[in-house]
């Protein structure tokens, strides 16, 4: 039996309704079920999209962004891709603020894509003049502006209680033991994690976090504290913001660059995915929950993470063999000219 796929009445209902696939390497190496939730497959090719549609969402519901009005944001990332693509669908301006050291394809990008771009030198978060201190004032200063604020701004998390979670649940008919995933803002994972338990308290929820990061310290014994380090884009928080307040984190595992860096190399080759290296992490972290969960006598457990993002973004970093070993990291096998 073959199924349509559905029909949608306007481009951005394409954001969203991702599908579920079963990773066979990982599921194999864990002993039971790991789903990937195919975010990579939105229209801005990342889980950022859900947040970027739900803040502009919210902001008109609030009344505050009205026809013709501006988003402003202060982010080097999937977030600014998420939001340009939304304030084009639905007629508003979209000013990004962006550090200027930024690779040179992420200010393509977004220029491309119609963002007008504001660069400024990078500084640290204490200084005013940070990026996002400066986008924040920028909306605040120009009129019909509203200033985005994914890492406080609720309507980011909400976005995955009703839409990621909701999601999940239905494609699994409600079978499922865990869900892990890794914090850039931390609105997948609480988003996710809130949907997720209001439906059935004893699904486990993990907390992938890595290298360099402070919330693994933070949940395991109360203290943000940072160690090491991590080359991987878009996550990795030192702080509890405000989308992560409340955010129900039963576990939590640390990952490193190599170790996510191993599934990458391997969803590639073995299965056919081309991903960013915060998916791997993610998948890691997933195959380290299924382990647990099996350890503890769950039968079959079934873990679900996120495929936050396309590895065609990262042509440049982690599919390069130059910048991964000026980075001391290995270097895929297939990318080897030695
Ligand atoms: N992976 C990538 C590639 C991202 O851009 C982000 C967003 N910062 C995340 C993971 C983490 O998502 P969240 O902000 O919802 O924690």
């Amino acid at each position: 039996m073959t199924m349509t796929p559905p029909l949608r009445a306007r481009a951005l209902d394409l954001i969203g309704n991702t599908p579920l696939v079963r990773l066979e390497g990982p599921s194999r190496e864990a002993g039971c079920d790991i789903f990937g939730k195919c975010e990579f497959l939105n229209p801005g090719a990342s889980v950022k999209d859900r947040a970027a549609l739900g803040i502009v969402r919210d902001a008109e519901a609030r009344g505050e962004l009205q026809p013709g009005g501006c988003v402003v944001e202060g982010t080097a990332g999937n977030t600014g891709i998420g939001l340009a693509l939304v304030c084009n669908a639905l007629g508003y301006r979209c000013v990004i603020v962006m550090p200027d050291n930024q690779s040179r394809e992420k200010i393509d990008t977004l220029r491309a894509l119609g963002a007008e771009l504001v660069l400024v030198p990078p500084t640290k978060y204490a200084d005013c003049n940070h990026f996002v201190h400066t986008s924040r004032r920028l909306a605040q200063e120009t009129p019909g502006a509203v200033w985005a604020n994914q890492f406080d701004n609720t309507a980011n998390r909400k976005a995955h209680i009703e839409t990621t979670a909701a999601e999940i649940w239905d494609q699994l008919e409600g079978r499922l033991d865990g869900f892990t995933c890794a914090a850039g803002t931390g609105g997948t994972i609480a988003g996710v994690g809130l949907g997720l338990k209001e439906r059935d308290e004893s699904v486990t929820i993990a907390l992938s976090d890595p290298h360099g990061a402070a919330l693994y310290q933070y949940f395991a014994n109360g203290e943000l504290k940072a160690e090491g380090s991590s080359v991987a884009e878009g996550i990795g928080q030192g702080r509890i913001t405000g989308n992560l307040e409340g955010a129900p984190i039963d576990t939590q595992f640390r990952i490193s660059d190599e170790e996510g860096l191993h599934w990458v190399a391997r969803l590639l080759r073995e299965e056919g995915l081309c991903l960013g290296l915060s998916s791997g992490i993610n998948v890691a972290g997933a195959v380290a929950l299924g382990r647990s969960l099996v350890a503890e006598g769950r039968p079959a457990p079934r873990v679900v993470t996120i495929l936050c993002d396309t590895g065609f973004r990262y042509l440049s970093t982690i599919y390069n063999p130059e910048w991964l070993a000026a980075k001391g990291l290995p270097v895929f096998d297939w990318l080897r000219r030695d």
